[in-house]
C-alpha cells in the first residue's frame, strides 16, 4: 500500500528504544491514529523537529489497524510563540491530551480538527484565557456527543427556563422537581455555554467572573466523566493558572 499524505496534529509522543518514536496523531482525514516513526530520534532528515507535541504537520503515513507507520513529516506550524510561555504550553498540552483521551481511534472528526486548529491559533496569538479554554471544552464535548443538555432536565425533560439547574455527579443537569441534590448552576451559566455553541469563533464570548466557578465545575466534571483516566496535563494547567 502506498503511503498516504495526511494533515495532523501531534498529540503525544513516546520514545521507543534508542532511536524510534511512537506518536499519537489527530489527523484531518482519519481522526486519531497511533503511528510508529522509525529512526525519529536520530533521523533529522526525515522528521526534523516535526514530531513534537502540538506541532501541526503534513505527513506520509502507511495506514494500518493498530499502529500505522510514518514515513516522513514536515512542520506546518510549530507554534513558536506558545512554546516561549509556560501557561501557553500548559494549555496546548491540555488541549492535546483532552482530544486524545476523549476521541475514539480511526473516526474522522473534521469539525473537532478545525476546533483544535482554531484553539492553537488562538493560543499562538493571544495569552491563554479561561474563556477560550471553556469555549474549547464545551465545543469539544458537543462535537463528540458528550455535552449535557443545557435546555432541559435530563430526567423529566422539562425546560430549565429561568430556574436553576442542578449538576449531578454523572454530568447530567436536572431540575429541582426531580431532585434537590447536586450543585446549582444558574441560568447565566447555561446561557454562556449555549452561546459558546452558537459561534464558531474564539474571542467573541467572554466568561463573566461571577459564573467562572460554576461553568468550570460543569466542564471539569464532564471531562472527568468521559475521560477514562486522569489527565496529566490538568495538574500542570492548574499550577500555571493560579
Ligand atoms: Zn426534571
Amino acid at each position: 500500500m502506498h503511503p498516504e499524505k495526511i494533515q495532523a496534529f501531534v498529540l503525544s509522543t513516546l520514545d521507543y528504544g534508542d532511536s524510534d518514536r511512537i506518536v499519537s496523531l489527530f489527523t484531518l482525514e482519519h481522526g486519531l491514529i497511533k503511528a510508529f516513526a522509525r529512526g525519529a530520534k536520530k533521523s533529522r532528515k526525515r522528521f526534523g523537529a516535526a514530531l513534537e507535541t502540538f506541532a501541526r504537520i503534513d505527513a506520509h503515513v502507511r495506514l494500518k489497524n493498530g499502529l500505522s507507520g510514518i514515513q516522513q513529516a514536515e512542520i506546518q506550524n510549530i507554534y513558536p510563540r506558545i512554546r516561549t510561555d509556560l501557561a501557553g504550553i500548559a494549555h496546548a498540552l491540555y488541549a492535546c491530551e483532552l482530544v486524545e483521551a476523549l476521541t475514539p481511534e480511526g473516526h474522522p472528526l473534521p469539525r473537532l480538527y478545525r476546533l483544535h486548529a482554531a484553539y492553537l491559533d488562538r493560543l499562538e496569538a493571544e495569552k491563554p484565557a479561561e474563556s477560550d479554554r471553556r469555549f474549547f471544552e464545551i465545543n469539544l464535548l458537543n462535537i463528540l456527543g458528550y455535552r449535557p443538555s443545557l435546555e432541559s432536565c435530563a430526567r423529566c425533560n422539562s425546560p430549565f427556563t429561568e430556574s436553576v439547574a442542578l449538576l449531578q455527579e454523572n454530568g447530567d443537569l436536572t431540575c429541582r422537581s426531580c431532585t434537590t441534590g447536586g450543585r446549582p448552576l444558574t441560568a447565566a451559566s447555561l446561557r454562556f455555554l449555549s452561546s459558546c455553541l452558537g459561534t464558531g469563533k474564539f474571542g467573541l464570548i467572554i466568561l463573566p467572573s461571577e459564573i467562572r466557578a460554576e461553568v468550570g465545575n460543569l466542564l471539569d466534571n464532564a471531562v472527568a466523566v468521559h475521560a477514562d483516566k486522569r489527565l496529566k496535563s490538568l495538574e500542570f494547567l492548574r499550577q500555571v493558572s493560579e
